[in-house]
Formats: structure tokens, C-alpha cells, sequence
């Protein structure tokens, strides 16, 4: 049996290029992170092997002692890392991902058809909380169950309570879903609460993003409010790739949330759990218990907030003005009607198509970014008119703080970013970006944080 290099120089190649680029890129986007070596031993390790359909004790399949004690591990410190009684919630730790998670969700306490409303898509929400566009349903979780998004307030850039509270009750929805993928503020769980109550509805939060910032208790506590928790497990929560679902144990409008959601992953849509994820899981969820860990979530909103702060110096908007998390949407709209206008101010009227010659949108940023190393996304922010060309960048923190960065470098960071808008603004070549030049022989050094610690 031989190691990888031997059996498979090819796939090794690849592996070793992807390490690189991880490596020397400054990476910012929200939803990444660098897990840890222990981590990804227990990922890479002979757990992958064992097929353990079902629950601890009610297996399908014999030769399961050590996963059920795994399993049962995980479920323990899952509970354990987000501070919850055990005789109060429950934990599926099966989940395959996020967007998995969400439906076993849906299609446990739902019927099909049933109403929805979570945050749209082009104000931050994710596409399974229920994704459509005029012509058509995009997500599974609209195809499959009526949904009706709730929206941002576009002058606050918060989301805006009051018109989901007149929907709802007119909309009356059998869910409402808090959670999003590129907000920068804190979702108002009691408002929500009540909500959700007056029309009769199931509270779920997804707290993918946010995960590893509610174990350190960096933001509000979803846990206090809602029904069902759902999160990813390799975002903030910085785990292996995966999902787990929490729910109540007792039961919530007559229904048994445990065993609904428990039958709901299987047999209802999955089949075998990935151990090696759990196992992995189990690690990070022990580490998230930490003080280390607590440190870490501190550093990463601080983190944020410097990059915020400096953004805004430099003349940048952020959507709703900053943030209280792990990231930040920028704006880059104003400063295109602005450039546009001391061009020209006849372009205003025909702001799109300048846009797009002009190259000053959220995708072609994210182009010379990418060509800098500087990974992040191009994303939607309220009022825009194209999905595919939109106005913003999301920039996340989690995972440069994990390499150590700290208020100097995400500082430094705005710096670099600035940059490259300004080459994209300017169209001028990529080596006239002296910072740029700066940060990368930056990376190049041997002083790079944690170039050591990279493994696999
Ligand atoms: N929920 C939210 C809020 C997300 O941001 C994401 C992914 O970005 C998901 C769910 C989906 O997770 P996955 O990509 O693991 O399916």
C-alpha cells in the first residue's frame, strides 16, 4: 500500500498546487477557513471505511462500536460547545453540509407546499432558504415549498422587521428562517421570536456563518430564541466540511422535533454518515470549548472591525455602515456614480452599461484581486439590478486571523484592497499596484504567518 506521491503522483501535483495557492493567498472569503492538522488527520484517517447508517445503538450494519462512541462523543461536545442542556436539545451531527442540513430541516416539519420566508439571496440570505427570481425557482427548497423572502430596509441596511411582520401575517408561513450568508449584523432573535409566534410559525436559525462566534458567545445567542439551530461546521466554526442540525427536545407545535429530524436525515435523505467528518467534527468542537478558541473569535470580529474602520476612511460604503461580525459588505456603487461623474455626468443615465465598460463592479474587483492573490467574492448588495454583475464585495476575517493576523494586518488588508480598486477603476496593469507588489513578496517570505503549520 502506498502513500499518495507513489500511487497517485498526479492527484498529489494538484494537491500540492492547491496548498501553495492556500498558502500564499490572502484569504478572504466569509465562509472559508484553515482547519487544523488534528482536525484533518481525523478527516484523513480510516473512519472513511465504516458505513453506520442509523443512530448510535440502531445501526444497520454490525462492526459499529467505536463509531457509536464516536458518534455519541460528538453529539455531547456539540451540545457542550454551545452551551445547551442535554435534557433540552438535541443534535444530528450526520448532516453532509449545510444546504443539506437545511432541507432535512424542511422536510421534517413540512409538507410540501408549505409557506416559507427566510432572507433573499440578493440581500444576504442563502439560496437554500428558499431562492427564486421572477422567471424562475432556483433553489430545490422554492421548487419544492412556497417561499416568500423577507428583505433589507435599503436606507439601513438592516433588515426590515416591520415589513416581514405585515408579510407574515398576511403570507402566514409555517417557517421563518433567520441566517444569512453575507450579513454584517446581528439577526434580532426576540423580534423574530414574536413574529413567529404571532402567525404560528416554526423559528429556525442558520447559523453557518456565525457558528464559531456563537460558541464564544462574540454575538447573540440564536439558541435562546429559536426552534432549530442549523450550521456548516467549516466556516468560523473553522471544522471539517459538514452540517449539523439542533433542535428542541420537547415538542414545538405538536410537533417531535427529535425524531422528525432524526428520520428526516435518514432514511429520509441521506444514507451512511461521512465518520471521518464526525470524527473531525468531534475535534473541532472540543477545541471550540477552549479559551484559545474564545481569543480567536474575539480577534476575528476585532479583526473585522479594524478592516471596516479603514474601509471607511478610505472613502468606501459598507452596507448598514459596518459590521458586528466576521464580515463586511462593501458598496462599490457610490464610488462608481461618483467616478462616473467626474468622467461625465451624462453617464449617470446610463449607469449599467458604464458600469460594465468601466469594469467598476463587484465581479471585475474581484478578478484583479484574484490575480493580486487577494481571494474574496464579488456579491450582491440591496438595490441591485444584475445578480451577475453586482455592486459589492464581501471580505471576511476568519480565516487570515487564523494564519495571526491581527487590527495591523486586516488594517494593512483595506490598504491592499483599496488598491486594487483602484487599478480596476484605472485599468491600469496589475505591476503598478506597488502595495500589491509589497503584499506579495510579503507572502513569499519565509516570515509568512504559519507557513510551517500547513499541512497535507
Ligand atoms: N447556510 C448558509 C447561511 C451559508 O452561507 C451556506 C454556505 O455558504 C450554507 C448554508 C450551505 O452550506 P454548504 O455549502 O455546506 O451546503
Amino acid at each position: 500500500d502506498h502513500g499518495l506521491s507513489e500511487a497517485d503522483p498526479e492527484v498529489r501535483a494538484i494537491i500540492n498546487k492547491e496548498k501553495e495557492r492556500q498558502f500564499k493567498s490572502l484569504e478572504l472569503i466569509a465562509s472559508e477557513n484553515f482547519t487544523s492538522r488534528a482536525v484533518m488527520e481525523a478527516v484523513g484517517s480510516c473512519l472513511t471505511n465504516k458505513y453506520s447508517e442509523g443512530l448510535p445503538g440502531k445501526r444497520y450494519y454490525g462492526g459499529n462500536e467505536y463509531i457509536d462512541e464516536l458518534e455519541i462523543l460528538c453529539q455531547k461536545r456539540a451540545l457542550a460547545a454551545f452551551h445547551l442542556d442535554e435534557n433540552k436539545w438535541g443534535v444530528n451531527v450526520q448532516p453532509l453540509s449545510g444546504s443539506p442540513a437545511n432541507f432535512e430541516v424542511y422536510t421534517a416539519i413540512l409538507n410540501p407546499h408549505d409557506r416559507i420566508m427566510g432572507l433573499d439571496l440578493p440581500h444576504g440570505g442563502h439560496l437554500s432558504h428558499g431562492f427564486m427570481t421572477a422567471k424562475r425557482r432556483v433553489s430545490g427548497t422554492s421548487i419544492y415549498f412556497e417561499s416568500m423572502p423577507y428583505r433589507l430596509d435599503e436606507s439601513t441596511g438592516l433588515v426590515d422587521y416591520d415589513m416581514l411582520e405585515k408579510t407574515a401575517t398576511l403570507f402566514r408561513p409555517k417557517l421563518i428562517i433567520c441566517g444569512a450568508s453575507a450579513y454584517p449584523r446581528d439577526f434580532d432573535y426576540p423580534r423574530m421570536r414574536k413574529i413567529a409566534d404571532a402567525v404560528g410559525a416554526f423559528l429556525m436559525m442558520d447559523m453557518a456563518h456565525i457558528s464559531g462566534l456563537v460558541a464564544a458567545s462574540v454575538v447573540a445567542d440564536p439558541f435562546e430564541y429559536c426552534d432549530i439551530v442549523t450550521t456548516t461546521t467549516h466556516k468560523s466554526l473553522r471544522g471539517p466540511r459538514g452540517g449539523m442540525i439542533f433542535f428542541k427536545k420537547d415538542p414545538v407545535l405538536g410537533v417531535d422535533l427529535e425524531s422528525a429530524i432524526n428520520n428526516a436525515v435518514f432514511p429520509g435523505l441521506q444514507g451512511g454518515p461521512h465518520n471521518h467528518t464526525i470524527g473531525g467534527l468531534a475535534v473541532c468542537l472540543q477545541h471550540a470549548q477552549s479559551p484559545e478558541f474564545k481569543a480567536y473569535q474575539n480577534q476575528v470580529v476585532s479583526n473585522c472591525r479594524a478592516l471596516a474602520r479603514r474601509l471607511v476612511e478610505l472613502g468606501y460604503a459598507l452596507v448598514s455602515g459596518g459590521s458586528d461580525n466576521h464580515l463586511v459588505l462593501v458598496d462599490l456603487r457610490p464610488l462608481v456614480s461618483y467616478h462616473l461623474y467626474t468622467l461625465n455626468s451624462f453617464c449617470l443615465l446610463y449607469i449599467n452599461e458604464f458600469l460594465l465598460q468601466q469594469g467598476i463592479d463587484g465581479a471585475r474587483v474581484e478578478k484583479i484581486l484574484d490575480m493580486a492573490s487577494i481571494t474574496l467574492n464579488k456579491n450582491s448588495v440591496p438595490g441591485d439590478k444584475s445578480a451577475l454583475v453586482p455592486g459589492g464585495i464581501r471580505i471576511g476575517s476568519p480565516a487570515m486571523t487564523t494564519r495571526g493576523f491581527t487590527e495591523k494586518e486586516f488594517t494593512a488588508i483595506a490598504d491592499f484592497i483599496h488598491e486594487g480598486v483602484q487599478i480596476t477603476i484605472e485599468a491600469k496593469g496589475l505591476a503598478s499596484g506597488s502595495k500589491v507588489q509589497e503584499f506579495l513578496k510579503f507572502v513569499s517570505s519565509p516570515d509568512f504567518p504559519l507557513r510551517d503549520k500547513m499541512s497535507n
